[in-house]
């Protein structure tokens, strides 16, 4: 089993610990420690990284759509009801595009996931 150290070049992917020797992790069942000093492991994990911002991004973006999409359908029968008119479909459009990603980006900002690359390589 290898032992822990703060700044160690030996990583764990799934806790994030870092380790002084090769080995398994400690604390992640059979989990192989990963060498930083390797640019193949660090750019791995770094696109791990990515694909979990991309993951969380998607999943805010249908949370987003739930709830901006039937805001903009209210919006036109009100508007409709109040003065007869409705926003095209392309007007309609833009404004519920607009809003998917403004409230999704602000998901995403106030909730990123973890990153696990560490910011201090060996
Ligand atoms: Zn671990």
């Amino acid at each position: 089993m290898a032992e822990k150290a703060a700044n160690g070049v030996f990583f764990c992917e799934v806790c994030t610990a870092r380790y002084a020797g090769a080995g398994d992790c400690a604390a992640c069942d059979g989990e192989p420690l990963l060498d930083l000093r390797n640019a193949d492991v660090v750019e791995m994990i770094r696109s791990f990284d990515e694909q979990r911002w991309k993951k969380r991004l998607g999943q805010f973006t249908g949370l987003a759509a739930v709830i901006v999409i039937p805001t903009v359908v209210v919006f036109n029968l009100l508007m409709g009801a109040a003065t007869g008119k409705v926003l095209g479909l392309i007007p309609n459009m833009v404004l519920a595009g607009f809003g998917v990603s403004a409230f999704s980006g602000g998901l995403i900002a106030v909730m990123p996931p973890k990153k696990r690359l560490p910011a201090m390589l060996p």
